[in-house]
């Protein structure tokens, strides 16, 4: 129904929360995943989950602002499962601190790991693509790109670009019939956000129109919409999952 039956979805930060529901969700669609996290020994229960779903699942190891490692995966990918249809570029990190405070290697390591990240991958999904004259790209981004946070210049800055990159991969592929799309989530329950105060969440949790945290299903549907047939005139665009907290 979403098109997404047989195609091949690579989806980096696979191990856990969002990343983990996105393969599950586009794996129950009928399409094969390729995994990929820091270690694959991470990947062994999403790669479990994939293959319940009667879909193939393959691990790959990688950290994805490590350009040479992206290039082994992707050409480990295309080995093994003929093409890739479908990139989730995923995987990121926080490294909170005010801008006063916040260290070199903290701007850097949060910038290369969220945004060089993406690029990385997009850089070397897209030839695949191009080959085969479709595809589609979600870029996993954040409301805080959009609207920004005291204590996360590093984050905003990086999924701000995230959209940026979006926008301008979206112009570029569109007439390869390669369509560039983003999610940008609120407050979504998972471990990036569990380790944030009590008192941090309360109020959150008061901002939220929907008076609740969002969960990475909640995400993952959104994903499973762009990257499927139901979306197939949609590129560019950036969809909030927050609950209503950005309208
Ligand atoms: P998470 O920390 O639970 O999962 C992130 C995954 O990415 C982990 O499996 C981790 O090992 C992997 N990863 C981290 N650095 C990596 C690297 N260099 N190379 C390869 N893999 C790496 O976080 P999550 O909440 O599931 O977040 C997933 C995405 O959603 C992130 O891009 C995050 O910024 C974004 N997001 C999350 C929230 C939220 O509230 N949780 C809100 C907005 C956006």
């Amino acid at each position: 129904m979403t098109g997404l039956n047989d195609k091949v979805a690579f989806v980096t930060g696979a191990a856990r929360g969002i990343g983990r529901a996105i393969a599950e969700t586009l794996a129950l669609d009928g399409a094969d995943l390729v995994l990929c996290d820091l270690k694959s020994e991470w990947l062994t229960e999403t790669g479990a989950a994939v293959e319940g779903a009667g879909r193939k699942a393959l691990c790959v190891a990688a950290d994805v602002s490590d350009g040479e490692a992206v290039g082994r995966v992707v050409d480990e990918a295309l080995a093994a499962m003929g093409r890739i249809d479908v990139l989730v570029n995923n995987a990121g990190i926080t490294r909170d601190g005010l801008l006063i405070r916040m260290s070199d290697d903290d701007w850097d390591t949060v910038l290369d790991v969220n945004l060089k990240g993406a690029f990385l991958f997009t850089r070397a999904a897209a030839r695949p693509m191009m080959k085969q004259r479709s595809g589609a790209i979600v870029n996993i981004a954040s409301i805080i790109g959009l609207i920004g946070n005291a204590g996360q210049c590093n984050y905003s800055a990086s999924k701000g670009g995230l959209v940026a990159l979006t926008k301008s991969s979206a112009r570029e592929l569109a007439p390869r019939n390669i369509r560039v799309n983003a999610v940008a989530p609120g407050f979504i329950e998972s471990k990036m956000t569990e380790v944030l105060s009590e008192d941090v969440r309360q109020r959150m949790l008061d901002a939220i129109p929907m008076k609740r945290f969002g969960s990475p299903l909640d995400v993952a549907r959104v994903v499973r919409f762009l990257a499927g047939d139901a979306a197939s005139y949609m590129t560019g665009q950036v969809l909030t999952v927050s609950g209503g907290m950005v309208m």
